[in-house]
């Protein structure tokens, strides 16, 4: 039996178009600005994300880690989401490269503008470390794909820019909150300083990510990614396929959402998944195992003896994530697995 692979939208195979966009790439020296599929991915971007210049960078993480570079100062306070990106899945790296201390607030990954108001350390006091910087993550991962909702963020901008706060998009998954809100990508980054996107994710390029704002920023950006490593040549090649992913892989994002849904319906079936499949509106299900379920860890491990892989969250918090290389077969192949491994039942 093929492998289910619900770990991650990151790992996905370049289908037969994208290699073909890849090999035909033509590809030259970025860091002297003569990568001509780079440029072009770099303006296709900006005009998406309705921003003035876009930066081509490695990865998603390299792209947060640069944004929070350019827009604070070490000892500077970051509001962000509870169980943000950030906090948990950077390493450390933002305390250790930006030297910058988080404010969590809010629930299920989302905050309102008023939580905004009432975080904000003002700058010049004598005690407190200045509030310089929001970061909203849309879709947010740990909270399950939940999509920040667009009326919000736009308030939040309004009260972060009169209190002279920078503001950030994390939006690693930014084309699934379009898709599932009906909105373009631009719409959903207004008002944002800067806006990161991956080409990674559910768009299924093998690499790439790009971090978007106004064209004075560049040079900032262009000096912090290379401090960080990240400034590479010939990476046409990634460009290619982000490009080939953004004529070819946006619409059908939709299907990812519909698998995700059928497979948060199948679980919260069971008794032993606490889950509100309503809550699943894009590619990520986070559920939690009741009482008298397995633990998350033998759950991971008696699934993926099954075939079936997803990845533990907490001791007893699983994600699942569907993507390109998942279709609804074997979407409803696997939550049937999970629900067997769950229930401590045989297979059939
Ligand atoms: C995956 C992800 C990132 C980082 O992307 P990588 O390319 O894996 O480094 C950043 N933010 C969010 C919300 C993500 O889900």
């Amino acid at each position: 039996m093929d492998r289910i692979d619900l770990r991650s939208d990151t790992v996905t195979l370049p289908t037969p178009g994208m290699r073909a966009a890849i090999a035909a790439a033509e590809v030259g020296d970025d860091q002297f600005g003569e990568d001509p599929m780079v440029n072009r991915l770099q303006e296709r971007a900006a005009e998406l994300l309705g921003k003035e210049a876009a930066v081509w960078l490695p990865t998603g993480t390299m792209t947060n880690q640069v944004a929070l570079r350019t827009l604070t100062r070490p000892g500077d306070d970051v509001i962000v989401s509870s169980e943000a990106h950030a906090v948990w899945h950077e390493t450390g790296g933002s305390a250790a490269n930006a030297g910058v201390q988080f404010t969590a607030i809010g629930e299920r990954g989302v905050f309102t503008a008023d939580q905004v108001a009432a975080a904000i350390k003002p700058r010049g006091h004598l005690l407190y470390p200045p509030t310089t910087l929001v970061e909203v993550e849309n879709t947010h991962n740990r909270a399950g794909g939940v999509l920040f909702p667009p009326a919000e963020a736009a308030r939040i901008v309004e009260v972060a820019r009169a209190a002279g706060v920078a503001t950030y998009l994390d939006g690693a998954r930014l084309w699934n909150a379009a898709v599932a809100e009906g909105r373009t990508v631009g719409e959903l980054a207004a008002g944002f300083d800067l806006v990161g996107v991956a080409l990674s994710k559910g768009l299924g390029a093998p690499g790439g990510a790009l971090l978007a704002g106004p064209r004075d920023l560049v040079p900032a950006i262009l000096r912090y990614r290379r401090m960080a490593g990240g400034a590479m040549r010939q990476v046409g090649f990634f460009a290619a396929a982000g490009l080939y992913a953004l004529d070819h892989h946006v619409e059908r994002l939709a299907d990812d959402h519909a698998n995700a849904r059928a497979i948060a319906e199948a679980l919260a079936a069971s008794p032993r998944v606490r889950l509100d499949p309503a809550a699943v509106r894009t590619n990520i299900i986070v559920f939690d195992l009741a009482d008298g379920a397995p633990d998350a860890a033998a759950v991971v491990a008696r699934a993926r003896e099954r075939g079936v892989l997803v990845v533990a969250f907490g001791p007893r918090r699983v994600r699942a994530v569907t993507h390109l290389d998942v279709d609804g077969a074997a979407c409803r192949r696997g939550a049937e697995i999970l629900i067997e491994v769950i229930e401590e039942r045989r297979a059939a």
